[in-house]
């Protein structure tokens, strides 16, 4: 129900970009640079790592890579979108780097459309998973923030330009220049393309890390570091954190049910909008939502209407939203953050005649995303989870994709990782 989306220049279909940026992700470059990324691809073993990451290295001159250290991952390596283990290297730690042994990852979405190349934009093989959990094993000489043995995540992004009013807002999440932690391509590290957390080690720059705190449950956390971000983030930015407000959220999956959690942590009454009627008890009683309005119940819409000050709505099959405008008051704002590809109807009357407000989103910036975290540790909010050993990710990702899940997978990297390889 909730297979949102990130938007960001480097994911969207290149029909999206007709111009400069366009160019900028023309089919060829993707192909070369997945090239370039410093791994042995078809290595049929470890110990041949590092004899073929140099022939690649000279290849293409990633220095980097040479001298980088050899990590293990899953990777998918065409559009079937399967998973296998793939040996590769990461760079070689730099002065502002954190080196993070990964513990837990979640699975989002939008590692499913990435992988099975539904965006275009796959640069094969595909190191998925931006939910990211893990312990710092060692630090560069220039990195101030962190240091070996701090429990630490790493979101949706690594990079950005830090020079736009982005970035300088504290927004890097809407960055032109934002370097996806996985699939994306990484500048400041010869171009090479980003691998992400479903491997055993990352290398992340410092600013682009936030720190755990103490007392939130590692499995349980890791879908936070998008998932909880993407439905945080805009909660703070439209105010929707007030006690006494009244939020709809519309689909209850990944992201529906931590909105539940973080409204009413924020002292909110909070009503979840589905098209299941199953899902009541499970909205009332095991999230603790107030209220649960079957969408397709016109009656229980009706009674609805006008109360709301402000709706998430996290799907992204396409769906009516006339209706969903209906049940805020004047001046309330809704917030997309689910993706359908089919555009969304919206007739001028669902939201001229009462001010109302619409929005979009795509996860948040690093200050949001560490203060979320402080947040859901000082409130107990965590996801609900099914924790899966590797080697099960390609069955997680088939039940995913059917949105057979409650409420996310996390992977135990850290406990099957090595096992499976
Ligand atoms: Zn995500
Ligand atoms: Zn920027």
């Amino acid at each position: 129900m909730s297979h949102h989306f990130h938007l960001s220049s480097s994911v969207l279909p290149l029909s999206f970009f007709p111009g400069e940026l366009g160019a900028r992700f023309s089919p060829a470059e993707p192909r070369h640079l997945a090239s370039s990324v410093g791994v042995a691809a078809a290595s049929p073993s470890r110990a041949l790592r590092p004899h073929m990451a140099k022939a690649v290295a000279k290849e293409v001159g990633a220095q980097e890579a040479a001298q980088g250290s050899a990590a293990l991952g899953w990777a998918a390596r065409d559009a079937s979108g399967v998973l296998s283990p793939f040996d590769f290297s990461r760079r070689a730690q730099k002065d502002d780097d954190v080196t993070i042994k990964v513990l837990y990852c979640g699975i989002c979405h939008t590692d499913l459309y990435t992988i099975k190349n539904e965006w275009g934009t796959a640069m094969y093989p595909v190191v998925p998973g931006h939910e990211i959990l893990g312990v710092v094993t060692s630090v560069g000489s220039g990195v101030s923030k962190f240091k070996a043995g701090d429990t630490v995540g790493v979101g949706y992004f690594v990079g950005s330009c830090r020079s736009c009013e982005s970035c300088g807002n504290g927004y890097e999440n809407y960055c032109s220049s934002m370097v996806l932690t996985s699939n994306g391509i990484d500048p400041e590290h010869g171009g090479a393309v980003t691998q992400g957390g479903f491997s055993d080690v990352m290398l992340v720059n410092e600013d682009y890390v936030v720190r755990v705190p103490d007392g939130l449950p590692l499995d349980k956390a890791a879908p936070l570091l998008c998932a909880g971000v993407t439905v945080y983030s805009p909660m703070m930015r439209f105010g929707l954190n007030a006690p006494g407000k009244h939020l709809g959220v519309v689909g209850l999956g990944g992201l529906g049910h931590v909105a539940v959690k973080f409204g009413k942590a924020f002292g909110m009454r909070v009503t979840v909008i589905s098209t299941s009627p199953g899902k009541r008890e499970e909205a009332l009683e095991r999230l603790g939502a107030d209220e649960f309005l079957v969408s397709r119940d016109p009656e229980q819409m009706q009674a609805a209407v006008g109360t709301m000050d402000g709706i998430l709505d996290t799907v992204s099959a396409w769906h009516p939203i006339s209706p969903l405008f209906a049940l805020m008051k004047p001046m309330g704002q809704m917030v997309f953050v689910g993706g359908p590809t089919k555009p969304l109807e919206l007739p001028a009357y669902a939201i001229v005649p009462g001010g109302k407000g619409i929005a979009g989103n795509c996860v948040g910036g690093m200050r949001d995303c560490q203060a979320m975290l402080e947040f859901a540790a000082k409130h107990g909010i965590t996801a609900e989870v099914e924790v899966i050993k590797m080697d099960y990710v390609n069955t997680a990702l088939e039940r995913l994709a059917k949105n057979d899940v409650r409420y996310r997978f996390v992977i135990d990297i850290a406990g099957s990782l090595g096992s499976t390889s």
